[in-house]
């Protein structure tokens, strides 16, 4: 074993990459999340999926099937934070046990 953390700790320390262990997927998440939430402003709600199909996703993902709907997440905040909310009611009502 040579000590690889302190033959790179010089060279490292001026670009010391800052999310490398601390930055969980949690945090990840969360920071997607709020980017989504807002970057793409969709009040038209132009070439949305329906309300059901949504819930259905998230009920029920098929990779599959829902792929075009999930792509279309990525790229429609209005859709993203309705997703958000259903999938927020799910895990509600499976931590209430029904
Ligand atoms: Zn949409």
């Amino acid at each position: 074993m040579w000590g690889r953390s302190q033959q790179w700790g010089p060279m490292t320390t001026k670009e010391k990459p800052e999310f490398n262990d601390e930055f969980s997927e949690a945090e990840f998440f969360g920071f997607a999340k709020s980017y989504l939430s807002e970057a793409f402003p969709n009040p038209q709600r132009v070439g949305c999926p329906p309300d059901s199909e949504l819930q259905r996703m998230a009920e029920q993902p098929v990779e599959t099937r829902d792929a075009a709907a999930s792509q279309h997440l990525t790229r429609c905040s209005p859709c993203f934070n309705r997703y958000m909310e259903i999938l927020a009611n799910l895990r509600r009502r499976k931590a209430a046990g029904q």
